[in-house]
């Protein structure tokens, strides 16, 4: 039941056959950008599948309150010169990621065609035919002649295993499955129900982190399970100045996401254009001062230092919002920045001095759950509603697991037993013997990687259309990679 979509019914459906162009596995930006420049590539038949009950991948399921991205709009939401969008703020909501990505396919006439509420069970290249077969668990056997995987990073909700947790009797959920009927309101609205609700938060990640002032506003009380501090920088978040898209000319946003791009590898730029906490101290402590002549033990000494400065920063951020000593104590992040992944905010931190906030510290985790609430260090606390923001399993779980199907290719080899011993790729994005495939970039694939994820799905996207493109031109039946090819590729990738 923590699985159940709780934003769109699931409405029963006759299966579909059908023999089409192009079937893309996931409906989030990796997807919908491959969608639209397959449109552009001009495919005509193609259908996206999606667990979900609509577009947005990520942004679909993840609608808890105060949900926000950490990279800035202008370089984070896709597509905007070609649908004439400009952010209303530097950091984009969640609700307007989502509603911006559903544009993007509905300008591309991607909406229409897809399996929303629909799993893949199984794909399989049949030689003969040329095509992929794809059977899903609503009963659907869709044949295709190219296969994109577009499954995202963080599709697969992840939740503790504290013992006791089945006997709670009172309500719970994941943050990706928001329960407004429970908490009240909606995205970007207070949560109305929640005036005489005691509730658990589980979890101080980028998510729970998020989600804490609007609960902090609503609930009658608010116990905030940390087993880690995260260190939480500002985020300086702005409506977007009126005159911002005046500014622009053509091309702007793929020279915005280069510039960051730019600063995030240490290369030198003349300004700074996103000038944030990922292009301040993310992008320094990746890249610590170095000249020639240097030792090692001053090269390290040199990273560490700046690495303390960066980490007393937050610290003293800490201690300057939050009134209690002793809880902004528990709140300083003790360890080295990269450590954890680096948060942005700038209410979190303040909601620890309300008066109906309190930090329980657990840096061991919950010791059990009881029918009535979470139990730490012998302490019982009796709360009405357990939210978990407990995360994702992490973005290096394979491929074939994210994807949650067996992908079989020629001879009747799977992905997951050609990757036994890791990927086999090129580019990251196809793999030999599983032709007419496509996998969009994320780490532990070979593909190159970024903090901007939009970045490297529209590159991903761009090549998949182009590829398609030239395949169609020159009536291509099928590809495969070669095996030099993908050996060169792997042994770049070893060699950096
Ligand atoms: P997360 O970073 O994995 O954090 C999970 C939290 O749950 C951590 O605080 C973790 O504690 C805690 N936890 C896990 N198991 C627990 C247990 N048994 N008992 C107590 N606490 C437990 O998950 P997330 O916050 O959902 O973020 C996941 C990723 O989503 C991020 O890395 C980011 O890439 C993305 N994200 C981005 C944004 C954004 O752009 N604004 C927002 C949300 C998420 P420990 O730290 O001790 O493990």
């Amino acid at each position: 039941s923590y699985r159940d979509d709780p934003f769109t019914p699931v409405v029963a459906r006759p299966p579909v056959t059908d023999d089409v162009d192009v079937v893309v596995v996931g409906g989030g930006i990796a997807g919908v950008l491959a969608g639209a420049n397959l449109r552009r590539a001009g495919i005509e038949r193609i259908r996206i599948v999606d667990q979900a009950g609509g577009i947005g991948g990520t942004w679909y399921w993840n609608r808890y309150p105060g949900v926000m991205c950490d990279v800035e709009s202008y370089i984070y939401l896709p597509m905007l010169e070609e649908l004439d969008y400009v952010p209303t703020h530097r950091y984009a909501s969640g609700e307007e990621i989502r509603t911006h990505l559903e544009a993007i396919a509905e300008r591309h006439g991607l909406v229409d065609d897809a399996l929303f509420h629909t799993g893949v069970d199984r794909a399989e290249w049949d030689d003969e035919s040329g095509r992929w077969e794809i059977h899903t668990d609503r009963g659907d056997r869709l044949r295709s002649r190219y296969y994109v995987l577009a499954v995202g990073i963080l599709n697969l909700m992840k939740l503790p295993a504290i013992s006791g947790m089945e006997e709670f009797s009172g309500h719970s959920f994941h943050t990706a499955r928001w329960d407004y009927r429970y908490t009240g309101g909606a995205p970007g609205r207070p949560l109305t129900e929640l005036g005489d609700k005691s509730v658990a938060l589980v979890g101080t990640g980028a998510t729970g982190i998020q989600c804490l002032p609007a609960l902090a506003e609503a609930a009658r009380h608010v116990f905030v399970f940390q087993r880690t501090p995260s260190a939480v920088g500002v985020r300086g978040n702005r409506a977007t100045e009126p005159d911002f898209s005046e500014s622009l000319s053509p091309g702007w946003q793929r020279d915005r996401m280069d510039n960051f791009q730019a600063v995030m590898l240490g290369k030198p730029v003349e300004v700074d254009l996103t000038d944030d906490g990922w292009t301040h101290h993310y992008a320094a402590v990746q890249h610590p001062p170095r000249h020639k002549g240097m030792s090692i033990e001053d090269y390290m000494r040199g990273a560490e230092e700046l690495d303390y400065g960066i980490m007393e920063e937050h610290r003293r951020r800490v201690e300057e919002l939050v009134a209690d000593p002793a809880t902004a104590e528990v709140l300083k992040p003790y360890y080295r920045y990269l450590c954890k992944r680096p948060c942005f905010h700038d209410e979190y931190l303040q909601a620890f001095n309300e008066p109906n906030v309190t930090l329980v510290d657990c840096p061991a985790g919950i010791d059990r759950i009881t029918e009535r609430g979470p139990v730490v260090g012998g302490h019982q606390y009796d709360i009405d509603c357990i939210v978990y923001g407990t995360g994702f399993e992490a973005e290096l779980t394979p491929l074939y697991r994210r994807a949650g199907h067996e992908i079989v290719g020629r001879g009747g080899v799977s992905l997951a037993e050609k990757w036994a011993d890791g990927a086999s790729t090129l580019f990251g994005m196809m793999s030999r013997g599983f032709p007419n495939l496509f996998v969009m970039p994320a780490p532990g694939q070979q593909a190159v990687v970024t903090v901007n994820y939009t970045q490297l799905a529209v590159l991903g996207a761009e090549f998949v259309g182009r590829t398609v493109a030239t395949l169609e031109r020159l009536e291509v039946q099928a590809f495969d990679v070669s095996a030099e090819a993908e050996a060169e590729w792997s042994q770049k990738i070893i060699d950096s």
